[in-house]
């Protein structure tokens, strides 16, 4: 079968052994596509993850082979995420899943970049699920991206009528204020580029290439990566309010302890979503609660090189790599 993995500061394709099942539980998946995810892209060009890594976690595919407990059954076509968490860990009773030990061992393996992947019962019994029939695979592969702002939003703990904003509308931004808007949180959402405000805008919701300079919210989502964002987010945050991190920066600079303590300011981060958080995502999916066609470019396996290349340069807001035609 055909992969992409890591080599130095490339991603090249080459062949490898398909996977088989070999009495074990779980499924082999063949992948019909994958998005290609903001944190992919960090894990390549930040190297921190080594030579013949297959990336790629945002997943459809139909299963070819199973032997489960579960109801799936052979031809299922499914969206499914890579880690589950304990459950019992210290962790997970605190709700921080995503540093749950049993979470970052998971995964799907080789990884989604990939054309047939073996999926352990664990997966299939947590955070698999058909293909609803009203989305489109495409639309489908936005499950897990949107899984985890469902729990940026549920992290945030917010009250209706509260405002939130936006930091950074790419396609995660997008994701993000449209799930905001889904839990009846007021938001608008702000970024340089102005195709992206537009398209915001096109989906009903307000947002700028520069904010009212009067303006405030009682939570700032920090889905841009660009180390200025932090002053912009510092400008706009209420007294009292929060700061919801969900993505890193470059210079890796922060939030000044002076300005937290005199603004008895709340600074939160959130990475990855718990089985819920998918479950509630796919409904908003399913629901037509948040859109998301017009935001992915089609790449073949084979272009995947082109497709980091065009993500890193802003020229698309995201890549669905398309591994079976
Ligand atoms: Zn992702
Ligand atoms: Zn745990």
């Amino acid at each position: 079968m055909k992969i992409a993995v890591i080599d130095n500061n490339k991603i090249i394709t080459k062949e490898t052994d398909t996977p088989a099942l070999n009495n074990r539980t779980g499924a082999i998946v063949q992948v019909l596509g994958c998005g290609l995810c903001g944190s992919d892209i960090v894990k390549f060009v930040h190297k921190i993850s080594k030579n013949g890594t297959v990336l790629g976690h945002e997943i459809v595919a139909k299963i070819v082979d199973i032997n489960s407990h579960t109801n799936f059954q052979q031809g299922d076509v499914i969206v499914t995420s890579h880690h589950i968490p304990c459950g019992k860990c210290d962790f997970c009773k605190h709700g921080n899943v995503s540093m749950c030990e049993h979470f970052k061992k998971t995964n799907i393996i080789p990884g989604g970049f990939s054309e047939y992947v073996y999926l352990s019962e664990e997966h299939l019994e947590n955070v698999a699920h058909l293909k609803p029939e009203n989305l489109t695979e495409i639309e489908a592969s936005f499950y897990e991206p949107l899984g985890c702002c469902v729990r940026a939003v549920k992290r945030a703990n917010l009250l209706q009528g509260d405002t939130a904003l936006v930091i950074g509308l790419g396609s995660i931004g997008i994701l993000m204020a449209q799930a905001i808007k889904a839990y009846g949180i007021n938001v608008i959402g702000c970024d340089l580029i102005s195709e992206r405000v537009e398209f915001l805008k096109s989906l009903g919701i307000d947002a700028y290439q520069e904010l009212p300079q009067e303006f405030k919210a009682d939570c700032v989502f920090m889905t841009s990566g660009a180390d200025k964002a932090i002053d912009t987010a510092l400008n706009h945050v209420q007294n009292g309010g929060k700061i919801l991190v969900f993505s890193s920066t470059p210079k890796n600079s922060g939030y000044a302890n002076n300005e937290i303590y005199y603004k008895e300011l709340t600074v939160l981060g959130s990475y990855s979503p718990a089985p819920v958080d998918l479950k509630d995502s796919l409904n908003l999916l399913t629901e037509g609660k948040v859109k998301v066609s017009g935001i992915s470019t089609v790449y073949n396996l084979e272009d995947i090189e082109q497709a980091f290349e065009d993500t890193m340069s802003n020229k698309i807001m995201k890549a669905y790599i398309r591994v079976t035609r």
